[in-house]
């Protein structure tokens, strides 16, 4: 499992293979998906003016793995994140 951590308003991805917390590089992005509105926005108070998936391709210069992150808001984003992993039956993506 990929370990994200945030600093100074970006996010570094963790190696999940190297024992040091090495940062690996993001080498490219892809929109997986980018749709007007969003399901949960009757359900929020808040409103997401879109639902999408961006998908980033990160890499491991230590030891070369390859891998992708991905960030979306298709799914609920509300409440705590032992609520999310009740909505998901334990799952709620890296953390
Ligand atoms: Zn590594």
């Amino acid at each position: 499992m990929i370990r994200k951590v945030s600093i100074f308003g970006g996010y570094y991805f963790f190696c999940p293979t190297c024992s040091d917390d090495h940062i690996m590089r993001i080498l490219d992005y892809n929109v997986v998906n980018d749709e007007p509105g969003n399901a949960y926005n009757p359900q929020m108070h808040s409103k997401a003016v879109r639902t999408f998936t961006m998908e980033f391709k990160v890499h491991c210069e230590q030891c070369g793995l390859n891998d992708f992150v991905k960030v979306s808001n298709g799914g609920w984003q509300g409440g705590t994140y032992a609520d999310a992993l009740r909505r998901t039956g334990g799952y709620a993506g890296d953390r």
